[in-house]
Parts: structure tokens; sequence; C-alpha cells
């Protein structure tokens, strides 16, 4: 690829931004010195330093974001914020996209990445991805609606979900309100908030703390994100 190209992938600014800092900074191949962003590099085995550092070549992004309410899990949207919208500008790339959907205003962990390979392994209905969401339900969640939940139940359209696991984690009887965790393997649309709705309950909020063998950790604020680490990278794929 050119190096403009390659420099721009690794954050460096934008290909214009890129030629520019070729000018000013010392940007070697293989130990020599090129000014010029039309030169091609192999990413894979040329040595490419900064001012003496290498770089090491990333062409695959991975951001655990927390999705804060009233963003759309969407690479772009006419009327509302996107999700994408939420990375730094050093962040953003074009070819980056949320791995499935939160509805509107769920909150909690979203997986945003250019790995087309992994989000479709993660999204396979084949692979039941586990997905776990604390929700503040209305009404009183019952033994007898953790046996529905355990057993696989119908909801709207007629769709059978496979067995979840539902915990019952509070209840309050002022506020007729239940606090749950939910445990699903699939990821039907507002499929939550449809099997809470076939026992003629709703759900009043919903935030997603898991997904496969990612946790979303109390510390990362809502809005914000960070990179996978190496070990949770490891453990995706
Ligand atoms: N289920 C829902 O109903 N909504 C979500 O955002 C995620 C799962």
């Amino acid at each position: 690829m050119r190096l403009d190209k390659f420099l721009s992938h690794m954050g460096l600014g934008s290909r214009k931004e890129v030629k520019t800092f070729l000018k000013k900074e010392k940007i070697e191949i293989n130990g020599i010195q090129i000014k010029d962003g039309k030169v091609s590099v192999d990413e894979n085995n040329d040595i490419v330093t900064l001012n003496g550092e290498v770089l090491y070549y990333e062409s695959e992004f991975y951001y655990l974001l927390h999705k804060p309410q009233g963003v759309i899990s969407a690479t772009e949207d006419r009327q509302h914020r996107t999700v994408l919208d939420l990375l730094k500008a050093e962040d953003y790339r074009e070819d980056l996209f949320p791995v499935g959907r939160l509805d509107k205003d769920t909150t909690g962990l979203l997986l945003i990445t250019n790995d087309g390979k992994l989000s479709h392994e993660l999204l396979s209905p084949k692979k039941h991805v586990s997905k776990r969401y604390y929700a503040t339900i209305s009404g009183i969640v019952t033994a007898e609606d953790k046996r529905v939940f355990s057993e696989g139940m119908l909801i709207s359209g007629g769709e059978k979900c496979l067995p979840g696991h539902l915990e019952i984690e509070g209840i309050d009887l002022d506020l007729n309100q239940s606090y749950v965790r939910v445990t699903i393997s699939e990821g039907k649309y507002h499929q939550v908030k449809r099997m809470f709705e076939a026992l003629g309950k709703q759900v009043l909020t919903l935030h997603r703390e898991t997904m496969g063998p990612l946790v979303l950790e109390e510390a990362l604020k809502i809005g914000t994100y960070r990179k996978l680490t190496e070990k949770e990278l490891l453990k995706l794929k």
C-alpha cells in the first residue's frame, strides 16, 4: 500500500495531513528516509520508523464502547447521533461499524470494529454468543417467569426463543418494579423487550453488561470507550 495510506491508518492524520507530516518528521522505510507519500510499503515485511521508533501496522481495530441512551447503533443517521460520533477524530475510520445493535434507549456494552469476519461470527445464530443484560421491569417478576424463560418462549410474531436465563435481583413492591439479569444467546429484534412483553410486563431500562467473553467494567464511563486488550481479543477469536 502507499506510505500515506499506511501512515493515515496508523492514526497520523488524513492523507493530506500526512503529506505535511512526511516533510516535517523523519519517516524511514528499512532505514531509508522517505518524504514522498506515494512510495509503496509492504506493511507485513518492511520496517517503518517514525523518528527512530518502529510503527507496528494495525489493520483491524476493536473498541469496547459504553453506549449511552439516545444514540443509534448505526454508522450514519440523518437525525440522530450514532455510536461512531462518540469516537475521537484520531480513532474514527470510515470502515468501523458496531457489532449488532442496541436499541436507542438501551445502554451498555457495544463492540465497534472494522473486522467483518469477527462480527459475522459473533452475530451468527449458530454460534450462540451469550449476552447478559441488567433490566428494570414494570411489574413483579416471578419464579414462573423464570421457568418460562428457561424453557424457550414464544414472543410476538410467533417467534420461538432459545432458552434464556432470568435472575431476579430485587423487587420494589412500592414502585411495583423488579430488577433482573437476563442472559440470552441470540439477537432477535428487540428480543429482551419482547420476551417481557410476552409475560405481560414492560422493560423500563435495559443495560448490556456482557457479550461473549467481553465484560463492561464499571470504570468505563458512559459515552466513552477503550481498545480491547490482547487478552480479550484472544478470547474472542
Ligand atoms: N433486547 C432488546 O429488546 N433491546 C436491546 O437493545 C437489546 C436486546
